[in-house]
């Protein structure tokens, strides 16, 4: 009991000082924060702190409000820190915290959006991913490798919507070598040198590194010289090695991962980074993928653009593998998600922009995204078929994206893969 009561007095006068520094400090971020909540009853009656439960509670807040203010300062947090703001913080408290660093990146009113169009080179893979429905096996009968004619028509398309950016993705085909990507980026460039090609991923260049028996930096350059202009940071899902040995255990592992986008910001090819979660992860697990990006990215050289957005989209478990075959569905939910943003936004002190997957999402959470960190909803995307045949079915036209912008209280900023307004 007297190791209680010392215990009690101990906390009163943290939280007794605590509460005149907010005072002394009224209009700071901090103050900001914690005046969004009712903390402390000093005036109730004292036995009430006897409760565990309170000065479970009280803690609590004490670390919370420290780690709010650790972020604010844009000061790197832990695997731990990380995980304690994912299970204790109130959601509007994160959303709050990671709305000022949004700003704080990127002042002002505007959200950004793009068109672009995701081409499929191949859907054969022989990755078969447990969350795929795209992927075909080799011989099957709706197996395809995309032709030069069509990929004529959907860039001409594209050009007429008022994109100029193709997303050009696909299957890990063991019939097409290094040669077969060099050639169809030189084709594609030579056709239409006004053509931005962000194309391939970690995945594609570890095996065809592998294939070729090249490093991934001459793998890279080579693609680079042939027109790759970006690297989506496709194939991330969860960086973590356990998790991938369930999801995706022919792909990439996590280092390997992280050694291309490493040489890709060598050689100052522009990146972003993704997430896929909600599936077999753990919260400690999506908290380590944010770090070991966090990581990576400061690594960089300070004049190089490294990843230039963060994207984190939720498991579509719609005829999945992983469903049919391990039962696992998607723990996807609205809130999940904004908490997720906001964390982002919070860990990733480092990568100046946040995109909301609004095709994954839809309108709402997308708009809600906007007010919890992220400053960018993304492509309307023409023509998307990896997550779309996953169950993510929400489109938008051009004049669609704007008003969802406006009507989430913002600015629409149409903008390139580097994130320049256009
Ligand atoms: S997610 Fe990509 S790598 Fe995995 S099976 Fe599908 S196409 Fe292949």
């Amino acid at each position: 009991m007297v190791f209680e009561d010392v215990k009690l007095t101990k906390i009163l006068i943290l939280l007794f000082s605590k509460s005149y520094l907010w005072q002394s400090e009224a209009g700071s971020p901090k103050s900001e924060v914690r005046s969004r909540k009712l903390y402390l009853p000093l005036s109730s009656d004292f036995r009430l702190l006897t409760s565990d439960l309170l000065i479970t509670n009280i803690i609590e807040m004490m670390v919370l409000d420290e780690l709010y203010e650790k972020s604010l300062h844009l000061i790197p947090l832990d695997i731990d820190e990380g995980v304690a703001l994912y299970n204790l913080a109130p959601l509007e408290e994160l959303m709050f915290v990671a709305n000022r660093l949004r700003q704080l990146h990127n002042p002002g009113n505007i959200a950004g959006w793009m068109i672009d169009r995701n081409v499929n080179i191949t859907n054969i893979c022989f990755s078969q991913c447990s969350f795929c429905n795209f992927c075909r096996k080799k011989g099957s009968e709706d197996a395809y490798i995309t032709s030069i004619d069509e990929y004529k028509t959907k860039v001409d398309e594209l050009f007429s919507l008022g994109g100029d950016q193709l997303l050009l993705q696909g299957g890990m085909n063991p019939g097409l070598d290094l040669n077969f990507y060099l050639e169809l980026f030189r084709n594609l460039k030579k056709l239409y040198p006004s053509l931005k090609l962000h194309a391939l991923g970690p995945p594609e260049v570890v095996y065809l590194s592998k294939k070729e028996h090249l490093s991934y930096s001459v793998v890279l350059s080579k693609l680079i010289e042939a027109g790759l202009d970006s690297l989506p940071g496709a194939g991330a899902e969860i960086l973590s090695d356990r998790v991938r040995k369930i999801v995706s255990p022919a792909k990439a592992s996590s280092e390997e991962w992280l050694d291309v986008m490493r040489e890709a910001h060598k050689l100052n090819l522009p990146t972003s980074a993704t997430m896929m979660f909600g599936h077999v992860e753990t919260a400690s697990e999506r908290i380590e993928h944010l770090i070991r990006i966090r990581d990576l990215q400061s690594e960089k050289q300070e004049n190089h653009f490294g990843f230039i957005t963060f994207i984190p989209w939720p498991f579509q478990d719609e005829g999945t593998m992983l469903l049919k075959k391990h039962g696992v569905r998607s723990s996807y939910n609205g809130p999940d998600y904004i908490r997720m943003i906001a964390i982002s936004r919070i860990l990733l002190n480092n990568i100046r922009n946040l995109q909301a997957s609004i095709l994954t999402v839809g309108k709402e959470i997308g708009m809600l995204s906007l007010h919890a960190g992220a400053n960018d909803l993304g492509s309307i995307m023409i023509e998307e078929n990896v997550v779309s045949a996953a169950g993510a079915n929400n489109r938008f036209n051009a004049d669609e994206m704007q008003s969802i912008i406006r009507e989430a209280g913002f600015v629409p900023g149409r903008r390139n893969q580097k994130y320049e307004l256009v």
